[in-house]
């Protein structure tokens, strides 16, 4: 674990799922990302918090090379993601298989529309992973179970809740066996009453080990299921620390500002 400094140079650990380093970002004259670094452990849940505008989906998405970053490297499972071993640009077969390894689920549910919910999870592995199709639709039927949606397999997007399509949308993520599941704000997007079956899902995935990184202000779900908590403003890790220290005790005068908004 580290934030920037001289630890950002010392060799990732052996375990390390994702390693960031001096992450720089700019959209035209706007730098948007200054030096980030981040190591997540395998089976680590790590919390994103902080104001709008910060860099938290800019950085989530450099994890998953949905944004190409200025400088710095990240890298997931020990490969540095768009190079390979001599440096060069990766083919794009193997920029495939790099991106295959982070799941990720958006504010937004994003699932196609003319497809059942089952068909939306069984697709990723039957046209990216050349899976067979009566193997993909039984794991697509066990992934719908795990987060609650047994008897929804037949059921189109429109016909599902909000929370439902969420939960598809988090099924369809894992089914192509990602090593980590990147969230960004997803309950953000729901009724009130539909945010505790999304976050039940990411407990439970918590539970099996899942390494995860969730951008998300719901505080209950962050002192109870995040082992670390980081604070962005301004495109820098302000600090990082676990939940129950720095909810009782922020460091920055960013971070207690912040708080005192939203708690
Ligand atoms: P957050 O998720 O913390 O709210 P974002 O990462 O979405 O922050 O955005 C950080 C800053 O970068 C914002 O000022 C936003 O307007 C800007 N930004 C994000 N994406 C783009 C883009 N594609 N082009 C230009 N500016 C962008
Ligand atoms: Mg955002």
């Amino acid at each position: 674990m580290s934030t920037s400094g001289t630890a950002s140079t010392a060799p990732a650990q052996p375990d390390c799922i994702v390693d960031a380093r001096d992450v720089c970002k700019s959209f035209g004259p706007l730098t948007v990302l200054r030096e980030v670094s981040l190591q997540v452990r395998r089976g680590e849940v790590v919390l994103v918090l902080g104001p709008s505008g910060s860099g938290k989906s800019t950085f989530l998405r450099t994890l998953n090379m949905l944004e190409p970053i200025d400088s710095g490297t990240v890298s997931v499972c020990g490969e540095p993601l768009g190079t390979r071993a001599d440096g060069r640009r990766a083919a794009e077969k193997q920029l495939a298989v790099q991106r295959r390894r982070t799941g990720m689920v958006f504010q937004q549910f994003h699932l196609f529309p003319n497809m059942t919910a089952l068909d939306n999870v069984a697709a990723g592995p039957v046209h990216v992973r050349g899976q067979a199709k009566a193997e993909s639709r039984d794991e697509a039927r066990e992934l719908l179970a795990l987060v609650g949606l047994a008897d929804k397999t037949d059921h189109y997007p429109g016909q599902l809740s909000g929370g439902q399509q969420q939960r598809v949308a988090i099924a369809r993520a894992l089914a192509m066996r990602p090593e980590i599941m990147l969230f960004d704000e997803p309950t953000s997007a729901l009724d009130p009453e539909m945010v505790n079956e999304v976050l039940e899902v990411l407990v439970k995935l918590r539970e099996e080990g899942m390494t995860m990184v969730i951008v998300s202000h719901e505080m209950g779900f962050a002192r109870a299921a995040a082992d670390r908590v980081v604070f962005m403003d301004e495109g820098v890790i302000v600090e990082e620390a676990a939940p129950s220290e720095f909810f009782a005790n922020p460091r920055s005068e960013r971070a207690r500002a912040f708080l005192a908004k939203i708690l």
